[in-house]
């Protein structure tokens, strides 16, 4: 009797055994699941408890604050990431109990900007931490910033020429239109703007259409020196009036393989500013050099050359180191940025080398 009691009570306690063991099990796949969701964020995912220590982090919070999980579980939130804008943010939610989102520019431990959601954890009703959701969004700052920038420069680079000839034809409509000389200078000012505008909208055009990623490159095999000859011929009477020598050695039989309209505007465009920005009786030279597996394209000029703190800059849209000397020359500011932009396009890069007041060597290279 004893016995069989005893026999039945083993059996329940087995029973009872598996069922813990399932349980255990599901509880077990369900803790790697959400591992491997933890793990797999591109947020940062940081739990704290009422009194702000840290129960967990994931590999993202990990790298973002440069700190492993070892030396961060079970310190107070403050004693590990001493940034007083997120501590803020939990103590809110912890003495709330409602959900807080908000966006940090964070300084420390980078400079970077997070949009951080914070939500209370309950635990029998109770408020018994806080889960930290934080979203590096700082490039998409930055492109905001950047598209924003360029809308603000291209309305004030076209709004600039625009008045100049409001300007002008509302002095000729008021009378000096019967002042036959005045007006025909008048007229010639109108016309140079109008053609700023042109050049402006063009290189715009240019650069939106580079910089779509529907473009398709018409590659051929085609003779560098002969292209480089071709431009050069289109520079000689600018080059003759400020009396700059412009010379170019390159190999022959060079051959590149690469969109030759856009090749032949990216020399264009570096010609044009090397002897834009060089003095009088200065010098323009092209030459090559064959790196591994690409040839290097170097304009180098005898001109103002560009102060070391605006060379980092200077592919930018609309950077110029003096806007005003700029635009009496008939720039817009973009040119070097559609150099880049083909360069890239063609798996080349670009770069200068400059000294003020010496000159300037732009380069660039085109893969063989
Ligand atoms: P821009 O139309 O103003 O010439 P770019 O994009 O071609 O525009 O050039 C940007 C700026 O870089 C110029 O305004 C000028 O300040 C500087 N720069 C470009 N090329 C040269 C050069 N060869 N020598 C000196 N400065 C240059």
């Amino acid at each position: 009797m004893f016995n069989l009691r005893l026999k039945n009570r083993i059996a329940e306690l087995n029973s009872e055994l598996e069922t813990f063991k399932r349980r255990i099990n599901i509880l077990e796949q369900e803790n790697n699941r959400i591992r491997a969701i933890l793990n797999s964020m591109v947020e940062g995912v940081i739990a704290v408890d009422k009194d702000t220590r840290i129960l967990s982090l994931n590999p993202t919070a990990q790298s973002i604050f440069n700190i492993s999980q070892e030396d961060a579980l079970s310190k107070i939130f403050l004693e590990v990431f001493p940034n007083n804008d997120i501590a803020e943010v939990i103590t809110q939610v912890l003495n709330r109990g409602e959900l807080v989102s908000k966006e940090l520019a964070l300084v420390w431990p980078v400079q970077k900007v997070f949009q951080v959601n914070a939500s209370p954890i309950f635990e029998s009703a109770k408020i018994s931490g806080c889960l930290l959701v934080i979203h590096d969004i700082t490039e998409m700052r930055r492109l905001e910033t950047m598209r924003r920038d360029f809308v603000a420069n291209v309305s004030h680079e076209l709004k600039t020429p625009l008045t100049s000839i409001k300007g002008f034809v509302e002095t000729l409509l008021e009378g000096a239109l019967d002042d036959r000389e005045n007006s025909i200078n008048f007229l010639k000012i109108i016309n140079n703007h109008a053609d700023r505008l042109n050049t402006l909208i063009n290189d715009l055009l240019d650069l939106s259409h580079i910089e779509s990623k529907e473009i398709i490159l018409k590659k051929d095999k085609f003779n560098f020196a002969g292209l480089v000859n071709e431009v050069m011929l289109g520079f000689k009477s600018e080059a003759k009036k400020k009396e700059i020598e412009i010379s170019y050695e390159l190999p022959q039989g060079l051959e590149i393989i690469a969109d030759k309209s856009k090749i032949e505007q990216v020399l264009t465009n570096l010609v044009n500013n090397a002897i834009k920005y060089n003095k009088e009786k200065g010098f323009v030279r092209i030459y090559s050099e064959q790196l591994a597996g690409k040839v290097r394209v170097v304009v180098e000029d005898s001109g103002s050359g560009i102060p070391a703190k605006d060379i980092p800059r200077i592919f930018e849209r609309f950077y110029r180191v003096d806007k005003a000397r700029s635009r009496q020359l008939g720039g817009t500011g973009l040119g070097l940025s559609i150099v880049k932009h083909i360069v890239e396009l063609h798996s080349g890069s670009v770069g200068v080398e400059s000294t003020e007041g010496l000159g300037s060597k732009f380069w660039f290279t085109i893969p063989r």
